[in-house]
């Protein structure tokens, strides 16, 4: 193992990290070597991918994965394509050897195979998005403000699927849409993973934990904890309050403030994601917010029945 991290972290401009069970691979060849070792027709494999910066709550994806597998992968890898802005990917938190340590430090849990490709692992020679059609749901919301970024998500999902094959994926609620979609595009691709939903983790704030936090300043990260009030002031009002006035009532909370700057508000039925009219007894709500904080875009939802 200390051979590999050396040959594959050296590439990646790393001292070389001791460890003990977590294994580190940075070529689709090398990964798939090991996981043939270790899989039975039998094993479970879960599959957890990030963007990286790991925080709480990716640390909840990959415990519950470790509870429900035999062997657990955990992707690192900032993906190009799902960026709609330059700046963003430029300034997206790094942080692979603080990564790498988080992640060792749940070595007791279990073993966890660390998956952190080069683009060209990932895309071969052409990095692009392909156009998939996921029935609607890539045009509410956040695929209204940032054109193009499922696309970019479907991509590099179903890539890393195909490399890993995973028995079980894990994503997690606080990205609520991409987690509609993934489902969305198993059942188009007819891959064999069970998508697994995992729950937001949140600061004590209530604030919902990102890795986009940590540019927040501490006063603002504080303040942001506002969103995820209205979230709850929203479930409050849900049951007998018409929808229009939750919605005004959002909108005049962040009009008054200077810090947070409100981009969307939406209440939407949570599988086909449409906004919602009326409420149908029978149907389940989620409110949803995206809002910035300068340049940094911070998004959570909420279950409302
Ligand atoms: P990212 O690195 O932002 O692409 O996130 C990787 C996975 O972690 C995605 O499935 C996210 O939905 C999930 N995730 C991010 N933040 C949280 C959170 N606060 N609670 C639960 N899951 C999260």
């Amino acid at each position: 193992i200390q051979k590999f991290m050396q040959i594959n972290c050296n590439s990646l401009s790393l001292q070389p990290i001791i460890v003990k069970s977590m294994k580190v691979f940075t070529t689709n060849q090398s990964l798939q070597f090991c996981l043939a070792s270790l899989k039975t027709p039998a094993s479970c494999l879960g599959f957890v991918p990030t963007m990286g910066a790991l925080h709480q709550g990716h640390l909840s994806l990959i415990k519950r994965a470790i509870k429900e597998n035999e062997i657990v992968v955990v992707s690192i890898f900032v993906n190009p394509t799902q960026f709609n802005s330059a700046g963003d990917l430029k300034t997206y938190p790094r942080n692979l050897k603080q990564d790498l340590k988080k992640i060792e430090s749940m070595e007791s849990l279990g073993e966890i195979i660390v998956y952190v490709p080069s683009e060209a692992a990932v895309y071969g020679n052409s990095v692009a998005k392909e156009a998939f059609d996921f029935g609607g749901l890539e045009l509410q919301m956040e695929g209204k403000f940032r054109p193009g970024h499922f696309q970019g998500v479907g991509t590099v999902v179903q890539k890393l699927l195909d490399i890993v094959g995973p028995t079980h994926a894990y994503f997690g609620e606080k990205d609520f849409q991409q987690l509609q979609i993934i489902k969305k595009l198993v059942k188009m691709t007819k891959a064999n993973v069970k998508i697994i939903a995992c729950s937001i983790e949140r600061e004590p704030s209530g604030l919902a934990m990102s890795s986009r936090n940590i540019r927040l300043t501490t006063g603002e990260r504080s303040h942001a904890s506002k969103i995820y009030e209205a979230l709850k002031m929203t479930k409050d009002k849900f049951s007998d309050t018409p929808l229009d006035e939750i919605t005004q009532w959002v909108a005049d909370q962040f009009e008054k403030d200077a810090i947070i700057n409100l981009e969307y508000f939406e209440i939407s039925e949570q599988l086909t994601l449409q906004s919602a009219n009326k409420i149908e007894p029978q149907k389940k709500y989620r409110a949803f917010i995206s809002a910035y904080i300068r340049n940094i875009r911070l998004i959570d939802n909420i279950a409302l029945n």
